[in-house]
């Protein structure tokens, strides 16, 4: 079925006489008739629940749904992205290893990787998006276990080379993982392009509301995980009665993340909280395309003012990931724009100062429109000559375009341009 469909159809399906929205499962623990049958579930945890921090009816319906718009074969949701991104690591990394990751991830993405992570031992090297094949092979040690990429930067809006990446990740015998939290399914579905393992930021658009923080990990179900290199999937867990997870087949590796590091660490949301989502998720597939044929508007708009000095937007054939784009994200390049206003930092301020209708927050991808100036905020401890290392310019507006009609955005960013 189509993702429209998969996006209203997919996960729960009513049986005669239920009820025909999703039920939440409001209940930390689940009852059965047999001492047996318990056992039995505490050898095989897939095969029924247990207890709500391992998985529950309501996270469970959810999880189906984002599987199918992702065309994985499984899902696990957790409280955050920030979770997700940790847990897909820790599900084939120990002390010791090292992982990949491109340079212009989300911020908290290299802090998780470039900082925490490490004092646990696993030691991350950043890659350049746009490193060639040699480049990237010459980052590639011995212990290295993954690659980690985001299909669309936040807020960078750097179009990731998908086939690349997954090119070059399975030459060594390893998994690409990519954040796909900007893109949503709507837009780009990685596995369609090698990608092994998703991962999202669920509070982003699949939310989009703006209520609920959460974040989803997605099995493709193809990676071979028997080829020697991941032992933890070949050879028997003690903890669970001598499970060999690769006998699971196709969903091993997100059946392996829920019996081990979510009965561990313990971050499954509430039903509560999956059903919220869940009214996100029904309205994806209209609320994206009309995020991107707004933005593409305003990226327009933008770029012909005399007061900006420059336009990130992938849509724009100005763009230098314009190409990458029209492979990657053909039906749109979401709702997020990033442009820098000329002048000293104080312009942009005043930029934002004078926006009336779009709200000043630190979020993106919400139904309603919203600037922040990271140099005034998020990076608000650089100096000019810091920022700009970094990609970012102390004029640069992180522009989340909203669902609000066209006209009114565009004559809220016109009239405070006239203000700078
Ligand atoms: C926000 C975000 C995250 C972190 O997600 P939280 O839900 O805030 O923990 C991860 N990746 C990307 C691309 C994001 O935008």
């Amino acid at each position: 079925m189509e993702l429209e469909t998969l996006a209203l159809r997919a996960g729960y399906k009513p049986g005669n006489g239920e009820t025909h929205t999703m039920p939440i499962y409001q209940s930390t623990t689940y009852e059965y008739t047999s001492a047996d049958h318990m056992a039995h579930l505490f050898d095989q945890p897939t095969e029924g629940h247990i207890y709500s921090r391992i998985s529950n009816p309501t996270v469970g319906f959810v999880e189906e749904k984002i599987a199918a718009m992702e065309g994985g074969v499984g899902a696990l949701m957790t409280t955050s992205g920030q979770a997700a991104s940790l847990l897909s690591v820790l599900n084939i990394c120990k002390a010791g290893d090292h992982i990949l990751c491109t340079a212009g991830v989300y911020g908290g993405t290299v802090n998780l990787f470039g900082v925490t992570l490490k004092r646990f031992g696993i030691d991350c090297t950043f890659v350049s998006p746009d490193a060639t094949m040699e480049e990237l092979n010459a980052a590639v040690r011995e212990n290295t276990r993954l690659v980690f990429s985001e299909t669309l930067t936040n807020p960078t809006l750097v179009v990731c080379d998908i086939e690349k990446f997954a090119g070059f990740a399975h030459s060594h015998g390893i998994p690409l993982i990519v954040d796909n939290t900007f893109a949503t399914p709507m837009l780009c579905r990685p596995f369609d392009f090698g990608a092994d393992i998703v991962t999202h930021s669920t509070t982003k658009y699949m939310d989009g509301h703006a209520v609920v923080v959460g974040g989803v990990i997605v099995d493709g179900g193809k990676f071979d995980w028997t080829s020697g290199k991941f032992p933890e999937f070949t050879e028997p867990d003690p903890t669970y009665h001598g499970t060999v997870y690769a006998n699971y087949g196709a969903p091993a590796y997100i059946i392996k993340c829920r019996m081990q590091l979510m009965r561990d660490f313990g971050v499954l949301p509430s039903a509560q909280d999956a059903f919220l989502l869940d009214l996100g998720l029904q309205t994806l597939p209209v609320r994206m395309k009309q995020h991107c044929e707004n933005a593409q508007k305003v990226a327009e708009f933008l770029e012909k003012s005399p007061k900006v000095e420059f336009v990130n937007y992938p849509g724009l054939p100005s763009s230098d990931q314009h190409e990458k784009a029209k492979k990657y994200l053909p039906k749109g390049c979401s709702g997020v724009i990033s442009f820098s206003i000329k002048g000293p930092r104080e312009n942009a301020a005043r930029f934002i100062d004078a926006l009336q209708l779009a709200s000043t927050v630190t979020h993106v991808a919400d139904i309603r429109t919203l600037a922040l100036q990271p140099a005034n905020t998020t990076h608000r401890q650089l100096s000019d000559e810091q920022l700009r290392a970094g990609g970012v310019t102390p004029g640069l507006i992180r522009f989340s375009v909203g669902l609000e009609s066209i006209d009114d955005i565009l004559a809220d960013v016109a009239q405070a341009l006239e203000k700078v």
